[in-house]
């Protein structure tokens, strides 16, 4: 279970708080989206469940470490589609190279690439790269799995195979919290939260959030992307 209790987060400088008072539960195995406006916190959120920014106060319980897959891949472009996926094992895991060539190679069929094992990310398409980068990520075996923005950069035919690879990753237990402007990808999660002015307006069920919106910005998000 993921407990995120009251973040609050103001950068240096800044007006107002970016993060005033997040809190919210994500049950294991659970996929969850956050919806909101441009500037409104979502990629400081996820950078404070990752670790990447301190909070100013409250807390977050993970159970493990956070795996933060990015909008752009940021695949190595060097490595093939498994030493992208081995390097960090091997590094930061202290994997030996059977070890986690075994684990990249078992996630990488399990995300539908098993033909493209030795391919260089310059050779894949997007929505493949990104399935690298979700393999990538889940080769470390986090507690959760966060994406920012994952089908922004892709055209609308790739965001059914990223939709996909999302249903696969849960399939395997992972718990996901996926930021997205993607209205049909928040469809597909089991729970939807609004974001807005540092603050999680409204949460609950895809058919309750999206269907009959309560806030204010929620109707405001849905009439923009419709
Ligand atoms: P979103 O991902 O929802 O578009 P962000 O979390 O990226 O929003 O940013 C929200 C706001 O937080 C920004 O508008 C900016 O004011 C502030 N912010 C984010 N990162 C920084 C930073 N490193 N330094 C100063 N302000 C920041
Ligand atoms: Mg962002």
């Amino acid at each position: 279970m993921i407990r995120v209790e009251d973040v609050r987060k103001r950068f240096p400088g800044t007006a107002s708080a970016t993060l005033d008072g997040v809190s919210f539960t994500l049950e294991t195995g659970q996929l969850a989206a956050i919806l909101g406006p441009s500037g409104s916190g979502k990629s400081t959120l996820l950078r404070c469940i990752v670790g990447l920014e301190r909070l100013d106060s409250g807390s977050i319980h993970l159970g493990g470490q956070a795996g933060l897959v990015f909008q752009s891949f940021e695949l190595f472009p060097h490595l093939t589609a498994l030493g992208n996926c081995t390097l960090a094992q091997r590094l930061v895991a202290k994997r030996s190279r059977e070890e986690a060539e075994a684990r990249a190679r078992q996630l990488l069929v399990e995300l539908g690439l098993g033909q493209r094992l030795d391919a260089y990310p310059e050779m894949l398409s997007g929505g493949q790269r990104q399935r690298v980068a979700i393999a990538r990520a889940l080769a470390m075996e986090p507690a959760v799995l966060l994406y920012d923005e994952p089908t922004s950069a892709l055209d609308p035919s790739l965001r059914r195979e990223v939709m996909e690879a999302l249903r696969r990753v849960g399939s395997l237990g992972m718990t996901q919290l996926v930021v997205t402007h993607d209205v049909q990808l928040a469809r597909a999660a089991e729970h939807v939260m609004v974001l807005d002015h540092g603050h999680l307006v409204e949460q609950g069920p895809p058919a309750q959030v999206l269907d009959s919106p309560r806030h204010e910005a929620t109707r405001r998000l849905l009439a923009q992307v419709h």
